[in-house]
């Protein structure tokens, strides 16, 4: 059997996003209410980890802050040091739909550090893949300000790490979140080294990206590719997704390690999504892109958790995620899954079938690699 390490710190629950309304901020008749980017999602996981036993299988990888240089492979110096300032000052603002608290600056250099080190942890051999369970999540954040709850490019920065560092040269990000992964998009949109896939509700948030046509520029042609599923798509949707889409393109692509932007809201219970997802639908998704990482990258994958925001629900679809990384099962089984399976929803429909399938194309041009 071999190692997953899991990258968590109690400090990643300390992130203060302030109070919110729905999923956007307070405002003048939107009452206050806990913001929906809360701790408790993550924290849940971690104690369902430990409950299922399957912590104590997982290689702990500690977090460290990544360094101004590390952020600034992705930032501009300006927004780095806006949110050091602001945060010492307490908070606030920090872009669109975004917001931190006192000492998040630090926190989210923690996250950041923890996909470094997840990424050290695999490229060393040290352990076969990893998740790391950060907080605040990054695939909304742009160059110079945070965007749907993320501060930091926590994904993009061990992209470039892995690079910089490890001399690694094709990578794929792959981001099952429900929302558009726009910051990772935006990062390597021109850079043909690495390959960036989101499969996502369309027109979720944000609503001006994610959409199909956006392939990649110049000499990075159709190394983003963007499925943007029609909302209530359910676990046929979702399969049919990453067997024909998905897939294929990582297998012309052949990176040298595969990067998941773990987000969990495509769940049928995310209070944000409108999608069907179930525990067993990121188990098949998990396992899908598992065989391939071992068919071209020795297995190689970092998963850096994003979005999710069902309470009940995220750490069932986590703990499928990270039961498939490890290849062990729990006895702790989705009380719920007998019955989301039996709802209407999951089979495969041909309005969703029609987008899979212009991405199919789009997916066979996909650049083909050497592989490792
Ligand atoms: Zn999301």
């Amino acid at each position: 059997m071999h190692a997953t390490g899991l990258v968590s710190h109690e400090r990643y629950f300390w992130h203060d996003p302030g109070s919110g309304a729905g999923f956007d901020a307070v405002s003048e008749y939107a009452e206050p209410e806990p913001h929906p980017e809360s701790p408790s999602t993550k924290r849940r996981l971690l104690s369902l980890l430990a409950v299922s036993g399957l912590g104590d299988s997982l290689v702990p990888i500690p977090p460290r802050a990544a360094t101004v240089e590390e952020l600034t492979s992705f930032h501009t110096p300006r927004y780095v040091e806006f949110v050091r300032s602001l945060s010492e000052r307490g908070g606030g603002p920090i872009g669109d739909s975004a917001s931190i608290g006192h000492g998040s600056y630090e926190i989210a250099r923690l996250a950041a550090g923890g996909g470094i080190c997840a990424v050290d942890a695999v490229v060393s051999g040290r352990v076969a893949n990893a998740y790391a369970l950060v907080r605040p999540p990054g695939h909304h954040a742009e160059p110079d300000r945070g965007r749907g709850y993320c501060v930091f490019g926590n994904a993009v920065i061990a992209v470039k790490h892995a690079q910089r560092v490890h001399g690694l040269g094709r990578i794929a990000v792959v981001d099952w979140d429900v929302h558009h992964g726009n910051g990772t998009e935006t990062a390597f949109l021109s850079d043909p080294s690495v390959l960036t896939i989101s499969v996502h509700q369309d027109r979720c948030f944000p609503l001006d990206s994610g959409f199909i046509e956006v392939t990649g520029e110049g000499a990075a042609a159709h190394t983003n590719l963007n499925l943007p599923l029609p909302p209530g798509s359910g676990h046929g949707a979702y399969v049919a997704a990453f067997e024909r889409v998905v897939i294929p393109a990582l297998l012309r692509f052949r990176p040298e390690l595969i990067v998941i932007a773990s987000g969990l809201d495509a769940n049928m219970m995310d209070p944000i999504g409108r999608m069907l997802a179930t525990s067993e639908t990121y188990r098949i998704m998990a396992r899908l892109v598992i065989g391939a990482a071992e068919a071209i990258c020795r297995g190689r994958i970092v998963a850096m958790h994003e979005g999710g925001y069902s309470n009940a629900y995220v750490p069932f679809c986590g703990l499928a995620v990270i039961e498939e990384l490890s290849g062990r099962r729990t006895p702790a089984a989705d009380p719920y899954l007998g019955e989301f399976m039996a709802m209407a929803g999951h089979e495969l429909l041909a309005h969703q079938e029609a987008v899979i399938d212009r991405a199919a194309e789009l997916a066979l041009r996909t650049p083909a690699g050497r592989g490792v």
